[in-house]
């Protein structure tokens, strides 16, 4: 705490300040200043504990206001007050009446005017709301991603809104590397956030096939049926249910132009069957059982399937992490 007093002073304004362990701002007369710019301390506190002994002797602006007119004016008398005391690179700018606080290009704090500004203005964009575009066609599929972005805040979009994009090949080894490519790809060309998922069945005796390759596992455009029969015919010599043990797999990647991609992946665990049961699903959910049960995925119900799927699992926990990546700083 270097004592120094600083001082503003104008025919409308009028401040004086110091640096001590406060974060105070003090009215003088009419002025109720305690709930003027209310949480604006947290930019000077940072991770400490407002009121704590580290809060305290790391110093707060000590500001008296004597007279007052200028929000703008007060918020840049504090901030000058904070980058000199702690060497910060704190600047103040003023938007549609908003007053905006940021630093190194991220934004600390915004103060809005009595009444508010209008959105689209403040935002300067038609749309307010973040748009995430999901890499297929497939409008299940969409409306599954719709439900849990929904709750972030998000729009979900899929590819049938761009008709003229080109189909990303899935020439990848890894689900990862497929599931990067669609979103990476789709991501540069529309300079969206983009979803992309890659899923597929891993069986361990053989290695983790088919993999990547579970769709085209008997063939280029092979039916379920086909792919389910060579998985069959591959296991035949597998006698032991615990060898025949497998997990369908989801790998998530989340895309956009100005940041590392985010990247989330699941199991849902099970053993091949000897025969398919049950009549639901899809690929090879009849041929799946579930852990430990002698229930496979295809005597799931739809919901039921969701609640505990590879790709619910996977949604889950992108969902968790999502919102710390995107407030991450881009590149
Ligand atoms: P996709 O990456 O979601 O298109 O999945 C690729 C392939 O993996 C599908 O064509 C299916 O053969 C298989 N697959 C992925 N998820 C499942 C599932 O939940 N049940 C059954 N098969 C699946």
């Amino acid at each position: 705490m270097t004592g120094k007093i600083y001082e503003y002073k104008d025919d409308q304004d009028w401040y004086v300040g110091n640096w001590q362990g406060h974060n105070f701002i003090v009215g003088m007369g009419e002025i109720a200043a305690h709930d003027l710019l209310p949480g604006f301390s947290s930019i000077v506190e940072g991770e400490l504990e407002p009121y704590s002994e580290e809060a305290w002797n790391q110093g707060g602006y000590d500001v008296h206001i004597i007279r007052y007119s200028s929000m703008f004016r007060l918020v840049t008398f504090i901030v000058e007050i904070i980058n000199e005391n702690m060497n910060r690179n704190i600047e103040v700018l003023q938007r549609q009446g908003a007053i905006l606080v940021a630093e190194d290009g991220r934004l600390l704090y915004v103060h809005v005017p009595k009444g508010g500004v209008v959105l689209q203005d403040f935002l300067g964009q038609e749309k307010v709301r973040d748009t995430l575009l999901i890499a297929t066609r497939n409008e299940g599929k969409t409306a599954e991603f719709r439900k849990m972005f929904d709750k972030l805040g998000l729009d979900v979009e899929n590819l049938n809104d761009y008709p003229d994009l080109p189909d990303v090949a899935e020439t990848g080894m890894t689900f990862e590397e497929n599931a990067r490519l669609k979103a990476e790809t789709i991501a540069k060309l529309t300079g969206k956030m983009v979803l992309a998922d890659d899923s597929g069945l891993k069986v361990d005796v053989l290695g983790g096939l088919p993999g990547v390759w579970s769709a085209r596992f008997a063939g280029n455009n092979a039916t379920d049926a086909e792919n389910n029969a060579k998985l069959r015919h591959e296991l035949a010599m597998v006698f032991d249910k615990k060898n025949r043990s497998a997990q369908f797999h989801t790998t998530l990647v989340v895309a956009s132009p100005d940041r590392d991609s985010l990247v989330v992946e699941a199991d849902w665990e099970g053993y091949i069957a000897f025969e398919p049961k049950g009549e639901n699903g899809f690929g090879y959910d009849s041929l799946f059982l579930i852990g430990e049960s002698e229930q496979t995925a295809a005597e799931l119900s739809l919901e039921e399937k969701n609640e505990q799927s590879h790709r619910a699992k996977a949604v889950k926990k992108l969902v968790e992490v999502f919102p710390a990546w995107q407030s991450k700083p881009s590149l």
